[in-house]
């Protein structure tokens, strides 16, 4: 099949990666040559010219999507003519915190006490419900911890509600969670689903450093309870292709942070760590294929983040089970360049390695 996909970053790139195995042909909507996919398939480049998205649409016989800030207007016009998966649905509830959150209320799903806040006197009647320290959140556009403000102080509000310039905020409680992790599944079109298992992540400033599969000492009733909100979560929305749910584990609970309905930075270790790779499975799932099964290839992986330098290449090619991605991508403060996955059946082993590669881990 021909398969285009709205954007042409890293998460592109791995998907037509995993794409072309399989016998398909990729297109990308990128915003210049530039991008990391774009030599890895036909590319169009987008420039706000609605010619430019149907001549895309027109050459795909499916399209899907790699980030969830892609415009939903383009998702509907391109749906008139062209499958697209995951659907607006998806992607227009994962964009809106406020919508997100309405819907894990909706499900019962636990998530953090929120509070919607579209002025500096909501925002103070929110801090009155919620409590101090919360933190105050863009509604939209906010990636990588960018568009927030941790409230510790009352003397604070003035200043967090001039951060967010006027736009739709959220306010959510703080957590004091354990553990960061995220839970990566994939639903075909006829409903069948395959989960990976819950892994944990470390972040930095805001962005995933590091992320180990599976995460330890998780218990069966805690990984079934995720894989039970995932499940609710992917049937509501019917959800097609891959949907990523990360979550705050707190004393044997879990609550859910966000949605990404998409392959995530969280599952790149699948590549080589689980038989069948978040990418495949997405691409899989959206071609109308059986899904791939998702049980790991050795007991433990670890999937470390290149930011903003390479650093020592040469060593990350010498170390044993290491697997180097780069994404084409030039040096620049806070920038995703690529990732290393490591593989290994010893969590010892494992913890050597990323010792080795200190470099790498702030
Ligand atoms: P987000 O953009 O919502 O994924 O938030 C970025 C990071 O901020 C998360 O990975 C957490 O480390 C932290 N964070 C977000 N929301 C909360 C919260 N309600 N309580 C505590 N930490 C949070």
């Amino acid at each position: 099949m021909k398969i285009g996909v709205l954007g042409a970053g890293q998460l592109g790139r791995m998907l037509a990666l995993s794409a072309y195995p399989l016998g398909h042909q990729m297109r990308f909507l990128a915003l210049s040559e530039e991008d990391p996919s774009s030599l890895l398939g036909k590319t169009f480049i987008h420039n706000n010219n609605p010619e430019m998205v149907s001549n895309f649409a027109d050459s795909s016989d499916i399209v899907t999507y790699e980030s969830e800030n892609t415009d939903v207007t383009i998702v509907n016009e391109i749906s008139k003519n062209t499958k697209v998966y995951p659907s607006d649905k998806s992607l227009y509830i994962s964009q809106h915190r406020g919508r997100e959150k309405a819907l894990l209320d909706a499900l019962k799903i636990p998530c953090a006490p929120y509070q919607i806040v579209n002025s500096l006197d909501d925002l103070k009647s929110a801090i009155k419900n919620i409590g101090i320290p919360s933190i105050l959140k863009t509604a939209t556009d906010g990636y990588d911890g960018k568009g927030q403000f941790l409230i510790k102080s009352e003397a604070q509000i003035d200043e967090a509600w001039e951060k967010m310039s006027g736009v739709d905020a959220i306010l959510e409680g703080f957590i004091n969670f354990k553990r960061e992790l995220s839970l990566i599944a994939v639903r075909s079109i006829d409903g069948s689903l395959e989960f990976y298992p819950l892994v944990e992540n470390s972040h930095h400033e805001g962005i995933l450093r590091l992320t180990i599969a599976p995460a330890q000492n998780i218990s069966v009733s805690l990984q079934n309870k995720a894989q039970e909100y995932m499940s609710s979560l992917l049937k509501e929305i019917k959800h097609v292709g891959v949907l990523t749910i990360e979550l705050f584990e707190s004393d044997d609970d879990l609550l859910v942070n966000e949605i990404a309905p998409r392959v995530h930075n969280s599952g790149h270790w699948t590549i080589e760590g689980a038989q069948t790779s978040q990418f495949e499975n997405h691409i899989r799932a959206i071609t109308e294929s059986p899904l791939g099964q998702t049980t790991m290839t050795s007991k433990f992986s670890a999937m470390i983040n290149i930011i903003g330098v390479h650093g020592p290449i040469q060593k990350v090619l010498k170390t044993k089970n290491a697997h180097l991605h780069l994404y084409n991508k030039a040096e620049r403060t806070r920038r995703k360049l690529g990732h290393i996955t490591l593989t290994s059946n010893s969590i010892d082993e494992l913890n050597k390695t990323l010792d080795s590669l200190k470099e790498y881990l702030p």
